[in-house]
């Protein structure tokens, strides 16, 4: 009995119908991630469901920092695992913006950004080793 539920339980994220989890709060806060990583994607995930207007702004072309151009599809599969989360987020709520490059390209200024939101959570992770 408890094999099954411990296969069960480790089933659940991959159910195509695992619920749709869009937040009910709306507190009218705007907040700005920079980085796509896992850590802008964590902090996105939970401000959304505090029922913040989240926007994720990404340098790259694709949403997942090192979880989609670092680590092996062997670790972590970049459809299956990577963007179906970054698509049910979408579908919470969350807004992606890709091609971003926050404090560069001057669409993406850190004085616009500010302007914009309510607050910003700087996730940008390392270029450079330890
Ligand atoms: C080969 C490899 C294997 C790994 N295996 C594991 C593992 O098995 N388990 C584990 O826990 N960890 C593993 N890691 C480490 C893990 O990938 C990192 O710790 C994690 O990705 C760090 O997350 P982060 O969000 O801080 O940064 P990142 O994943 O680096 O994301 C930061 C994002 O910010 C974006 N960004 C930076 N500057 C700007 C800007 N100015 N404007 C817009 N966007 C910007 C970057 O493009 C990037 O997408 C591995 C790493 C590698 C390389």
């Amino acid at each position: 009995m408890s094999g099954t539920f411990h296969y069960l339980f480790r089933q659940l994220p991959y159910l195509d119908y695992w619920p749709n989890a869009r937040c009910i709060l709306d507190s009218s806060k705007r907040v700005a991630v920079v980085g796509s990583g896992p850590a802008g994607l964590a902090a996105a995930d939970q401000l959304n469901k505090m029922g913040h207007l989240v926007t994720v702004y990404e340098r790259a072309d694709r949403i997942g920092g090192l979880m989609m151009y670092g680590v092996p599809n062997m670790k972590a599969d970049k459809v299956n695992i990577v963007q179906r989360r970054v698509n049910l987020m979408a579908e919470e709520g969350v807004n992606f913006v890709v091609n971003a490059n926050v404090g560069k390209d001057p669409s993406f200024s850190l004085d616009k950004l500010k302007k914009e939101n309510d607050a910003i959570v700087l996730a940008v992770g390392s270029t450079k080793p330890r």
